[in-house]
């Protein structure tokens, strides 16, 4: 702790964004860098608590050592910040732009302050790395001869990957998509994170031995059980794609598209990849966005980069207090009213909204019929005269994700599944089949970056652990 009476003497900031005017213009990352001085103060707020629950089991998944690197900012020590960041965070370029930062929310001095600035510590931590050129490949002392298949790139399946590569065992990542990153590079939009952001990653996994495949559908290409017999160990961490449907009247007209399809299609227009004829644009249109989430939020932000005509974002859900809900006291992650930068560009939010049906004309949608709803004994009541209708020309459904997709390799391979629809596995992340594994959105169910990382990295411990002891998928399937 630098400066005992930092916490006093500075308030908190962050980077700006840039102005609305001119990051709706093009597909770049919004924010404005941030001066190392700043910098430096914000490290020196950081009271370096006796039990820092930052990085304790309410703050951050993957135990960062905030407060160590915090003190490491404030003196100037960026490479041993970097040092100390990358000893729990394979990847903290991805978490230090993206992360909802349960960390800030379970900081000390948020309990009658702003809390530390973390979260942006941890980017400039990590791109200054990238930049003074300290992020370097680390290669095994010895390699084993064992082999492991990863199903799904996403951060899980890069995390133990890398892991594992590190540990000596020879590691292949499979992925159905053609091009590494799961969510990372289709779902989430440029302007949070741009691509070259994953690609530079990807260059120290190659160097350090991971083996990519891209347009391979494990379970279609390749079975489940062919990747039992080639490989030592199998970890799935295929994400949790299966998306929430709204099984309502009209759901068939064409302009009503689940939120993925929508910003797939954007993520690739945008990486200059080339998309189908029917593309979705939100080009001079009104869009109506049906859940009031993250993923909801990055369709409002990719409807105004398309140039929407307005857009409108429904929730089925109450509005949340505006400022920590008493449901949800220090350091439990705060309950409240979030206004993200993709709402600051304009939006029509509304709460409390039940969609009934769409209704079009030649096919194509054209209007959304819904009514208020209240919650009342643990169900939603529409409210008496409160039914209404809504011109849209594109609806979008972004009400989240119910589990892994499991008509295919899952239900194939026979994996069981826990009370939420997500793949089970035992304390070392191991299915009911030997030397299959699974980690991230698979095992947890549809969640957040930095817990897909901290259970890559916890899947591939296990799977090293198994390795060690002599097993191998193999020999159970032979
Ligand atoms: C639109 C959107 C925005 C989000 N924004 C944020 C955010 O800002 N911050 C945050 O923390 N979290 C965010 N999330 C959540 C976060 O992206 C996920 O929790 C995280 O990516 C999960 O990582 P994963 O590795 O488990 O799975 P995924 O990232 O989903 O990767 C799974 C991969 O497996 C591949 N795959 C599936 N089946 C097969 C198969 N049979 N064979 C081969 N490959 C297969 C898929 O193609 C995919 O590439 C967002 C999610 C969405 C949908
Ligand atoms: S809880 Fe906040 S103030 Fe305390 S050590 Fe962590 S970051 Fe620093």
């Amino acid at each position: 702790m630098g400066d005992p009476k930092g916490f006093m003497k500075y308030a908190r900031e962050g980077p700006k964004r840039k102005p609305i005017e001119l990051r709706v213009l093009d597909w770049k990352e919004m924010y404005e860098p941030i001066a190392e001085d700043k910098l430096k103060v914000q490290g020196a707020r950081c009271m370096d608590c006796g039990v820092p629950f930052c990085q304790g089991s309410t703050g951050c998944p993957v135990v960062n050592l905030i407060p160590e690197w915090n003190d490491l900012v404030y003196r100037g020590r960026w490479k041993d910040a970097l040092k100390a960041l990358h000893t729990t965070n394979n990847f903290p370029e991805f978490t230090g732009r993206l992360c909802p930062a349960p960390c800030e929310g379970a900081c000390v001095l948020g309990i009658n302050e702003d809390p530390v600035s973390i979260r942006v510590l941890e980017w400039n931590i990590i791109d200054r790395g990238f930049n003074e050129g300290y992020v370097e490949p680390i290669l095994p002392v010895v390699k084993t001869g064992k082999t492991v298949a990863i199903v799904g790139s996403g951060p899980s399946g890069l995390a133990a990957a890398q892991q594992l590569a590190r540990a000596g065992h020879s590691v292949t990542v499979f992925e159905k998509s053609d091009r590494i990153g799961g969510l990372l590079r289709y779902g989430i939009p440029d302007f949070k994170m741009e691509k070259w952001v994953i690609d530079r990653r990807l260059e120290q996994l190659k160097a350090e031995g991971v083996e990519f495949k891209t347009s391979v559908t494990i379970g279609k290409d390749i079975t489940g059980e062919q990747l039992r017999q080639q490989f030592d160990a199998v970890g799935l961490t295929m994400g949790a794609e299966q998306a929430r449907e709204l099984p309502i009247p009209g759901r068939e007209l064409k302009g009503v598209h689940l939120a993925m399809e929508y910003l797939v299609q954007q993520n690739r227009r945008t990486a200059g990849i080339a998309v189908p004829d029917e593309a979705i644009t939100a080009k001079g249109k009104r869009v109506i966005v049906i859940g009031g989430g993250d993923t909801g939020s990055d369709c409002v932000g990719t409807a105004h980069r398309q140039g929407c005509a307005e857009v409108r974002q429904f929730e089925l859900l109450p509005e949340p207090p505006p400022s920590r809900s008493s449901s949800t006291p220090w350091p439990l992650w705060p309950m409240q009213l979030r206004t993200s930068h993709a709402h600051e560009e304009g939006c029509d939010r509304q709460w409390s909204i039940s969609t009934t049906k769409f209704t079009g004309h030649n096919g194509h949608v054209t209007k959304l019929h819904g009514s208020r709803v209240k919650f009342e004994g643990g169900k939603f009541i529409p409210v008496s005269n409160s039914d209404f209708e809504m011109h849209a020309d594109l609806v979008l459904l972004a009400m989240g994700f119910t589990g892994p997709v499991k008509n295919g390799l899952l239900d194939s391979l026979g994996v069981k599944y826990d009370q939420r629809g997500a793949v089970s596995v035992d304390e070392s992340f191991m299915t009911n089949l030997d030397g299959v594994f699974a980690g991230g959105d698979t095992k947890r169910g549809a969640s957040l970056i930095v817990w897909a990382i901290a259970e890559g990295r916890k899947m591939a411990a296990g799977i090293n652990q198994y390795l060690q002891a002599g097993k191998s998928a193999k020999k159970s399937v032979a």
